[in-house]
């Protein structure tokens, strides 16, 4: 549930977080801002409510000083310090500073020095070469802010699925309240689940298709509107396509209209290779004959082959396969297999999560906060480390079936070396291990320090293994082939990290490292109560990838799970 309110001050916080640290303040300092942001969007009452009832003072991470600002937005609709920061910048320096690799330093640099206060200016001055007096911008720099710019404006383009999948859940609902509305779903990308999505594609049956078209109209800004067809631009980028199909052809309308490109033409290949044609109305015979057209099911049947899962409709291929995958079922994960609490960088106790967890029935949550390298996340000292076990262990006594897993997220050094010493990995319930640091090391380099990390003992998993953040950053080089070897020698299960700007393992590379014998984990890596909603992301990301549940880690029951340390005393 979102209050107004609460967005618009998470916004104003996030944008004094920036503000902030274009200005070169300390980091914790941005961090709190950060950390409050975070707080509020996932807070499940009014924080306005929450200010006058008096009950904010006692939330995790609300100091004396936001609680001010969190009045004055309250009272005013403002906050001061924003309003001031705000007039003291150029009005898209903030747009600026998300173009990948530049940075809140590198961005004030460029502001104080060459007067550039958008991403416009940036790419001129880039391009005309006015940058390289300064010091910091060498070639190398400036290829790869053009990289970032470009990995920025299609970023703009194509949005990440887990932002256009609740665009489509707001969407759906309020045309299926409509009621003249039968029926409403979503096509194209977005239901082959890919990581990211160019435009929405809307199917609805109607009993008045003109009532619909009218009522879509009024969302957004038109580009296109039919008697059976709109199309609106959303937030000035982002089009959306709604079509009214009759009901008799939808299963053939949702076949077309869900792609991909390459699974069509192998699929209407295939129908006229039976003199058939297959279109968005049906499949017909060489009479022009209806032999299916109402569920995709049928279509597939008559063209004699099983219904394909719509993740797996990709290169055409599957149309082949001997076998389909198994569907990976959200109810067949037992749990989630990397969180963080309030005891590093989340928003939230050990005993929200854990009610959390169980709320949405699983059977266990792996807690996995930073290890005590990762000092702007808050990471964990051994001494707090161990205080937390304490904790985790207390709070397991008044479970029932439920387990909240001790673990970590623990640095893998630039040597291969990780954060916490042995004696201390080996009394954790689990621990999944990342490189968070030291990027642009040589894939040669990168290839040892992360063998070298996923073979001490007790390491799980390898945690977003290859860094990449999509439309953002690329991923460190590596010779993954390898790594997998590694990680099957040592058991190491490689991870889907759900969250939707990561995605890591992709799809390719999650298929490629399972083939070499790689067990999967699913991991939302939440910081906060919302971000477990990351988890049917990640289990789309492995259905694309044919991943059943057998190949992963989240199958296992906790017990299961323990028995991998069999060091541990039993419980
Ligand atoms: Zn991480
Ligand atoms: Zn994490």
């Amino acid at each position: 549930m979102a209050f107004e309110d609460n967005q618009q001050l998470t916004r104003i916080f996030e944008e004094i977080a920036d503000f902030l640290e274009l200005q070169g303040e300390n980091i914790f300092k941005v961090k709190a801002y950060q950390k409050a942001a975070r707080g509020l969007e996932g807070l499940e009452r009014s924080v306005t409510e929450l200010y006058r009832s008096g009950a904010l003072v006692s939330m995790p991470g609300f100091g004396k000083a936001l609680v001010e600002k969190v009045g004055q937005f309250v009272d005013t609709g403002h906050v001061e310090l924003h309003l001031q920061l705000k007039s003291s910048f150029p009005p898209e320096i903030l747009h600026l500073m998300d173009v990948p690799g530049l940075g809140a330093k590198k961005a004030a640099l460029l502001y104080k020095e060459l007067g550039i206060g958008s991403v416009d200016g940036l790419e001129k001055a880039l391009r005309e070469g006015l940058v390289t007096d300064i010091k910091g911008f060498g070639k190398k720099t400036v290829d790869k802010l053009l990289e970032g710019i470009g990995l920025l404006r299609q970023g703009e383009q194509r949005w990440l699925l887990g932002r256009v999948s609740l665009l489509a859940d707001e969407l759906l609902g309020r045309l299926r309240a409509l009621p003249v509305v039968q029926r409403a779903e979503a096509a194209g990308s977005l239901r082959r689940g890919k990581e990211t999505v160019g435009d929405l594609d809307l199917l609805v049956i109607s009993s008045a298709p003109e009532q619909v078209m009218e009522f879509f109209a009024g969302l957004g800004e038109v580009i296109g509107s039919g008697p059976t067809k709109t199309s609106i631009r959303w937030e000035g980028t982002f089009q959306i396509d709604l079509r009214c199909v009759p009901a008799e052809s939808f299963g053939a309308a949702m076949q077309y209209f869900t792609g991909s490109m390459d699974h069509n033409v192998a699929l209407r290949g295939r129908a006229k290779r039976m003199s058939c044609e297959l279109n968005e109305y049906g499949l017909f015979d060489a009479l022009g004959q209806c032999l299916a057209s109402e569920t995709e099911e049928e279509i597939y049947a008559k063209l004699g082959l099983p219904w394909i899962a719509p993740e797996l409709r990709e290169s055409g291929a599957e149309l082949e396969w001997e076998n389909q995958p198994e569907r990976l079922e959200l109810s067949q994960l037992q749990g989630n297999l990397h969180t963080h609490s309030l005891w590093s960088d989340g928003t939230d106790t050990l005993e929200q999560l854990a009610e959390e967890a169980q709320k949405r029935g699983y059977k266990y949550l792996a807690v996995t906060d930073h290890s005590r390298s990762m000092v702007v996340a808050n990471g964990l000292s051994i001494e707090r480390l161990l205080a937390q076990g304490e904790e985790i262990a207390r709070l397991n006594r008044g479970f029932g079936d439920f387990r909240l897993l001790w673990g970590s997220e623990v640095d893998i050094l630039g040597d291969g070396s990780l954060d916490f010493p042995e004696d201390i990995l080996a009394r954790l319930d689990f621990v999944v291990a990342a490189v968070h640091s030291q990027f642009s090391m040589s894939p040669e380099a990168m290839t040892e320090r992360i063998c070298r990390g996923i073979s001490h003992p007790y390491v799980d998993v390898l945690a977003h293994p290859t860094g990449r953040k999509i439309n953002r950053r690329v991923g460190y080089q590596a010779d993954w082939e390898r790594v997998y070897a590694v990680a099957r020698e040592h058991g190491v299960a490689l991870e889907i990290n759900c969250s939707p700007r990561r995605l890591d393992l992709n799809d390719k590379a999650a298929r490629r490292a399972r083939d070499c014998g790689c067990l999967i984990s699913l991991g939302t890596d939440a910081h906060s109560l919302p971000e477990f909603d990351y988890l049917p992301l990640g289990v789309l990301q492995a259905r694309r990838a044919g991943i059943e549940a057998a190949s992963l880690l989240n199958s296992l029951s906790w017990e299961q799970l323990r028995k991998r340390r069999p060091h541990l005393a039993d419980v």
